[in-house]
């Protein structure tokens, strides 16, 4: 029997490979109630096109075949998908030599890239500014992640997997036996797709100590409906080197709905979801860790200072603005919507992590740092760990 723990887009695309391969009987568990209330269900529901991404990475290893495997399953099961294509701009001179960076990336990654000029981006996006030039990839797309969860579900509980809701995960019972909070179940094969819970687990198992999780919050703005049917495209700016964020972008929905946003605020806990709803007793360990993080790492430090003030809405509407200079403040609604990254940190260096990790310890798997572009990648990743015979 194969137990995952998390159902997540990463369990669960493990699931189906697993299933689909005739590879065993599958248990998924889930502390919450259902599939996707963490990640996976909160996010921008971009099906990335996979050009940011260090070519020899795992990001860029699995982005476009999992963008192309997310968007057959999409298709075949009749979800909505908006093939929406995206602009990245340049918001100073200064962005420029990241954008070439971008392109060389995109281009070694086979995505399709190319450049635009400023009257070639008004043809693209009406209303957009950027610096001299933008990047511009057809292939991006979006869809409503909610609705991609619950047909997995659906699908997996059709192909004969069984879930155990209510239920968490909590370490090793001994050989080939997990612990959880619903007593002890024999594996074996153990996966460990916790998303934010998953360095923990990893501990448990005694794998992993150097590597802990810092959440991020992601804050997203509904755009006003006089502006939304405007917004056909993804807009996003240059990210800052050394970062695994975006920057906040414009994201329509297939549903007519366009979120302005994430931001990637450091928050003070795992499910820290509202101003203070959500801090718990970790809050003070996860303060230390961004406390270190920002006396060691450059990058952090700048993005930490810069990003900490979008929890007030005229820094984040100046964000948005930058790119689409027509937004007024009250385009932005308050109806808010927040999703929480679980970024991983190397303790031992001071850095954040970049790519995914997977540390495989004789039955059990470990799937840490399944940050974005995992929605996008979770199918092709899925295929790589079962494949490979973990
Ligand atoms: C704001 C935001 C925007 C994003 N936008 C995009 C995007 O547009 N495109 C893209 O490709 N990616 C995007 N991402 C990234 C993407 O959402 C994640 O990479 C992906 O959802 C990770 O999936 P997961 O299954 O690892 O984690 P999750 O979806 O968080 O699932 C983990 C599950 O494990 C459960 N769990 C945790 N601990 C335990 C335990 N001990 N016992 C039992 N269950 C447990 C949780 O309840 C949860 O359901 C975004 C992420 C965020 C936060």
């Amino acid at each position: 029997m194969w137990v995952i723990c998390g159902g997540g887009i990463v369990g669960l695309a493990i699931a189906r490979e697993v299933v689909l391969r005739g590879a065993g009987p599958v248990l998924v568990l889930e502390e919450e109630e259902d599939v996707g209330r963490h990640a996976s269900g909160r996010n921008s529901g971009v099906l990335h096109a996979g050009i940011y991404y260090p070519p020899n990475s795992q990001k860029a290893r699995f982005c476009l075949e999992g963008h192309r495997l997310l968007r057959a399953y999409i298709e075949e099961r009749g979800l909505p998908l908006l093939a929406t294509g995206k602009v990245v701009v340049a918001r100073r001179e200064e962005d420029l030599p990241e954008l070439e960076e971008i392109y060389r990336r995109a281009t070694a990654n086979g995505a399709p890239i190319s450049w635009v000029d400023e009257k070639e981006l008004q043809e693209l996006f009406p209303g957009a500014r950027t610096v001299e030039r933008a990047l511009f990839t057809p292939l991006t797309a979006t869809t409503l992640p909610r609705r991609v969860m619950a047909a997995l579900r659906r699908d997996l509980e059709e192909m004969g997997v069984a879930f155990r809701f209510g239920v968490r995960c909590l370490g090793p019972a001994g050989s080939g036996k997990l612990r959880t909070t619903a007593g002890v179940f024999p594996f074996s094969r153990f996966v460990n797709a916790a998303g934010m819970g998953a360095d923990r687990l990893a501990h448990a198992f005694g794998l992993a100590r150097h590597l802990r999780i810092l959440p991020f919050q992601g804050i997203y703005y509904r755009l006003h409906p006089r502006l939304a049917p405007r917004i056909l495209r993804n807009l996003y700016p240059t990210p800052r080197r050394g970062l695994p964020f975006l920057g906040v972008h414009f994201t329509p929905w297939p549903d007519g709905q366009v979120w302005v946003g994430p931001t990637a605020i450091p928050a003070l806990g795992r499910k820290h979801y509202g101003i203070l709803r959500g801090v718990d007793r970790e809050a003070l360990a996860i303060l230390l860790r961004e406390v270190v993080l920002f006396v060691r790492d450059p990058a952090f430090r700048a993005h930490a200072l810069l990003e900490v003030r979008k929890y007030l809405r005229r820094f984040f509407y100046a964000d948005a603005r930058a790119l689409f200079p027509e937004l007024r403040p009250e385009d932005l609604l308050p109806e808010r919507r927040v999703g929480l990254r679980a970024q991983l940190v190397d303790v031992k260096r001071g850095r954040l992590v970049m790519d995914y990790v997977v540390v495989e310890d004789g039955d059990t798997l470990h799937i840490l740092n399944a940050v974005s572009p995992a929605f996008t990648s979770a199918f092709a990743f899925a295929r790589h760990l079962v494949g490979s015979g973990v």
